[in-house]
């Protein structure tokens, strides 16, 4: 029996691991792929205090070295549901079962996808995800990245360094990442805006060859590209734990700053939380709080 099971090694989910071993609770951390997150992706984070520059990748590394050090264990396994029966909670992964006395789900959040029909085929022939990983093999070459947040405006940015010409489509003329990123791209005299469009289909025959992109008015065109960037947002994964906590309609948990569930020592913590801001140091914050929390919890347990 452990103390605390936390679900998900991202950046809440190994602060909450953090929090807990300084406060000498037993604590395993149980992630279905490897440490980190979404935050390894980022190329660059210039937002974190401390640090004017760091890689996504070596802050996570960072973070798990030191939940390591402080002796939380690590299990490499999915999480696939949890059952409650009041002091003792399981979970259950597709290998095993583990009980703990609270548990803090950090589970973050998976890449929403647009939906076209041979989107998953083409993933690693020309789609992608994650341009941090893949924006290598596209050097010199026509790329495109879809979506106006954060994440399609930095892809935009990083991808512009490497490739000959990148287009960036949104289905908007405002885009809802940050207006100083917006600018930086201006200045980029390889990047070009398509606004108010979507993709509409892929075209490939071994690869992806171009897409094809609809303007609101109705318009039809194609881009020949080599590659196509997906940043249309992220789909908070809870639907394996819905029993213990209720989602909003866009299937977040729902919790207040305290990271509280409707489940007595079950609490949420990260980007699958509803919340303003989903940020780097908003998810190590609610792992901060919902370890607090969990802790206490714990010592009005008999
Ligand atoms: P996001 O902010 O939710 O933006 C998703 C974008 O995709 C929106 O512009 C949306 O358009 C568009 N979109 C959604 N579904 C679409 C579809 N089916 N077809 C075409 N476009 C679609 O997601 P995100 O950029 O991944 O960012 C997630 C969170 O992480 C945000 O809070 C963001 O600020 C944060 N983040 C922060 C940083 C940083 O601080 N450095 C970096 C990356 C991400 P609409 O705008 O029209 O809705």
């Amino acid at each position: 029996m452990y103390d605390i099971i936390i679900i998900g090694a991202g950046p809440a989910g190994m602060t909450a691991a953090i929090y807990a071993r300084r406060a000498a609770k037993s604590v395993l951390v149980l992630e279905a792929t490897g440490y980190g997150g979404q935050i390894i992706n980022t190329p660059d984070i210039e937002n974190y205090p401390v640090e004017a520059h760091i890689s996504g990748f070596d802050f996570a590394t960072k973070v798990y070295e030191q939940a390591q050090a402080l002796g939380a264990e690590f299990v490499f396994e999915k999480a696939v549901g949890i059952e409650d029966s009041g002091a003792e909670k399981t979970v259950i992964t597709t290998k095993n079962r583990y009980t703990g006395r609270a548990v803090i789900l950090a589970t973050g959040s998976e890449n929403r996808k647009l939906g076209l029909e041979n989107e998953d085929a083409l993933v690693g022939r020309g789609v992608s995800y994650c341009a941090t990983c893949d924006g290598a093999f596209y050097r010199k070459k026509t790329v495109a990245v879809v979506g106006g947040g954060n994440t399609a405006l930095e892809d935009a940015l990083y991808l512009s360094d490497l490739a000959e010409t990148v287009y960036l489509i949104h289905r908007r003329d405002q885009f809802r990442g940050e207006e100083s990123t917006v600018a930086r791209l201006k200045e980029r005299e390889n990047i070009r805006f398509v606004y108010n469009s979507t993709v509409t289909k892929l075209n490939a025959e071994k690869k992806l060859q171009s897409i094809e992109v609809t303007n609101q008015d109705g318009t039809v065109s194609t881009i020949e590209v080599n590659g196509l960037f997906i940043a249309v947002g992220r789909i908070p994964e809870n639907q394996n734990f819905a029993s213990v906590m209720d989602l909003d309609e866009a299937g977040y948990a729902v919790a207040a700053e305290n990271c509280r569930t409707k489940t007595p020592g079950i609490y949420v913590a990260g980007d699958n939380r509803v919340k303003d801001v989903r940020q780097l140091v908003t998810a190590t914050a609610d792992g901060a709080v919902a370890a607090t929390e969990a802790i206490r919890y714990i010592g009005t347990l008999k």
